[in-house]
């Protein structure tokens, strides 16, 4: 079996991260969550009061402070899943808030803030042996990744989904509220000029709105087992 590059795209909440999670872990490869460096931008923007009251970006100061935003990934050995640092200090849950999400697209179609997070995921991917999930991953990170997929499911489904892990986890939820993000998100990242949300030409796509996450499990196996044969 030769070592490959795993691109996991899709929308908002579809359950990408999951599936790359479990397949990563269950073939002994490294795991690395895009969106949550994204996230962490926004945190930091949004901590350091970035956003104006209009909700549009003092980019001039972000741009200035990148340099400040060191992002890294550190095993869990309880969950035996890799958090997400920021400086130094974990915020796996809190670049999951709603706040979180809703300002996190639109620090998204930054072009100098996605030019400096995708070098940093190329040198993380750059010994293959990753699964890599996100918007971009198989068109502009990996675009010669051996195993590319593209996940999908109906913006309902997507947003109960994440109605039911905010809940799991004891934080705030409205289910209104969350499938209006899901379809924001969607919105914003298919229609912004650098690198939108689209399907690569040789992508496989998975509609996962009627199936498992041990279904999913399993389709993800066969494509890792069928793709990484020598
Ligand atoms: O995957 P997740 O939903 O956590 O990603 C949060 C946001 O980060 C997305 O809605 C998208 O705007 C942005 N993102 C991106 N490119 C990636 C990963 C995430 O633009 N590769």
């Amino acid at each position: 079996m030769k070592k490959i590059t795993i691109a996991i795209d899709g929308h908002s909440s579809c359950g990408k991260s999951t599936m790359a999670k479990d397949l990563a872990r269950e073939v002994g490869y490294i795991y690395v969550d895009t969106g949550a460096m994204y996230r962490s931008v926004t945190l930091f923007a949004l901590r350091n009061n970035m956003f104006c009251e209009d909700g549009s970006i003092k980019t001039e100061e972000l741009k200035k402070r990148l340099g400040q935003i060191h992002i890294e990934f550190r095993l869990n050995a309880e969950t035996g899943r890799p958090d997400t640092y920021l400086n130094g200090e974990c915020v796996e849950q809190e670049i999951r808030s709603l706040e979180v999400s809703n300002h996190v697209s639109p620090i998204a179609t930054l072009a100098f803030v996605r030019e400096a997070l995708v070098a940093q995921q190329q040198q993380m991917g750059r010994d293959k042996g990753v699964v890599m999930d996100g918007r971009d991953i198989g068109t502009v990170v990996f675009p010669n990744a051996e195993l590319k997929i593209f996940v999908t499911a109906s913006a309902e489904v997507r947003a109960q989904r994440r109605y039911d892990e905010l809940q799991a986890k004891g934080m705030p939820a409205d289910y209104a509220d969350i499938l209006k993000n899901v379809q924001e998100r969607d919105y914003i990242d298919s229609h912004r000029e650098v690198s939108p949300l689209r399907k690569a030409d040789d992508a496989i796509e998975l509609d996962n709105s009627n199936m498992t996450i041990a279904e999913q499990k399993q389709w993800l196996l066969e494509q890792f087992k069928k793709h990484s044969e020598e």
